[in-house]
């Protein structure tokens, strides 16, 4: 397995002594090569999820393993310079993380110079990778800001790929995209995981597109995992009633896996921030089929198939 998280949690202290429970005992695996999509409203803690698995942050429970080895709470530069080679990550804001002093061709070889490499081969790799992703060599010497949008996050993804890692994180890597750009990116990261042989962590609030791209599904919610299971039987059968309003909820999935076929519904409420939640259902205050046992008692996650696990009481 390539990357374990095992009971993971990360709290944030708050004023007045209150805690908020971003990520809550979440586990989960992604084998070589697999393509795991993490969904959930916003606020759900998928994105604080994503930047633990990368070193920025450290749970303060449970662990993440990687290739076996657990990582470490606190990451010393000699750490960090060797797993960035391993792991990197594919954010939502282009602008704020590509640095806008360095041209296309030097933001792709910096991580190849850092690694050890000499400027020509890091220079020569770059160009090549920029071509792999579709950028054209005439965009090579423009800076971050000179290029458009869907040009920016194909420079992030040559960035991450150059260091060749075994695991991409990508945190809403086109939701800031237009859909005709989304597509490309979308497709362009499939074959890049088939050729590479590359693994992902795909964080998404929008299903149709993790349900097109993703092998496996974690569906979060309140920093608790509600759901999680092969993507295709999930969509196809989603067995929390969480993942059933999202899926209900969300059109193009009703189109493609149409078996929870009603009308588009909203679910009822909003997402609640976990600040000191207490010992009962997350999803109880909003859930259409909450019984008593669901405002006192948290769900165990239960196994429905060896594809599929559902943390409900009504399992
Ligand atoms: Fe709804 Fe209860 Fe299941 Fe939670 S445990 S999803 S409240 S039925």
């Amino acid at each position: 397995m390539l990357l374990q998280v095992e009971a993971v949690s990360r709290y944030f202290k708050l004023a007045r002594g209150r805690m908020l429970h971003a990520v809550d005992e979440v586990s989960f695996n992604v084998d070589g090569g697999e393509i795991v999509g993490i969904v959930g409203e916003s606020g759900s803690g998928k994105s604080t999820l994503g930047r633990l698995l990368v070193g920025l942050g450290s749970p303060n429970s449970g662990q993440i393993r990687y290739n076996g080895t657990v990582l470490p709470r606190e990451y010393s530069a000699r750490d960090r310079l060797r797993m960035a080679s391993e792991i990197q990550m594919i954010f939502q804001d282009t602008r704020g993380s590509l640095s806008p002093r360095l041209t296309a061709v030097e933001v792709v070889a910096e991580g190849l110079i850092i690694r050890g490499e000499n400027r020509l081969n890091a220079h020569n790799t770059a160009r090549s990778w920029l071509a792999k992703v579709g950028l054209d060599h005439s965009l090579a010497e423009r800076y971050p800001h000179e290029l458009s949008g869907g040009q920016r996050q194909r420079l992030g993804i040559a960035r991450a790929l150059a260091v060749e890692p075994q695991l991409l994180v990508c945190d809403e890597p086109v939701s800031a995209l237009d859909v005709s750009v989304q597509a490309q990116i979308i497709n362009l990261l499939y074959e890049i995981s088939q050729s590479q042989n590359l693994a992902m962590v795909f964080i998404a609030h929008d299903l149709s597109l993790v349900q097109l791209l993703c092998d496996r599904v974690v569906v979060m919610y309140m920093g608790k995992v509600m759901e999680q299971g092969d993507a295709a039987t999930v969509f196809r059968q989603p067995g929390h009633p969480y993942t059933q309003a999202l899926v209900s909820s969300s059109p193009q999935v009703r189109q493609i896996e149409d078996s929870t076929a009603q009308n588009h519904q909203p679910i009822p409420g909003e997402v609640q921030a976990p600040i000191n939640p207490v010992a009962a259902c997350r999803f109880a205050d909003r859930c259409s089929k909450a019984e008593a046992k669901c405002h006192s008692q948290p769900p165990p996650m239960i196994a429905l198939s060896e594809q599929q696990s559902v943390a409900c009481h009504l399992v």
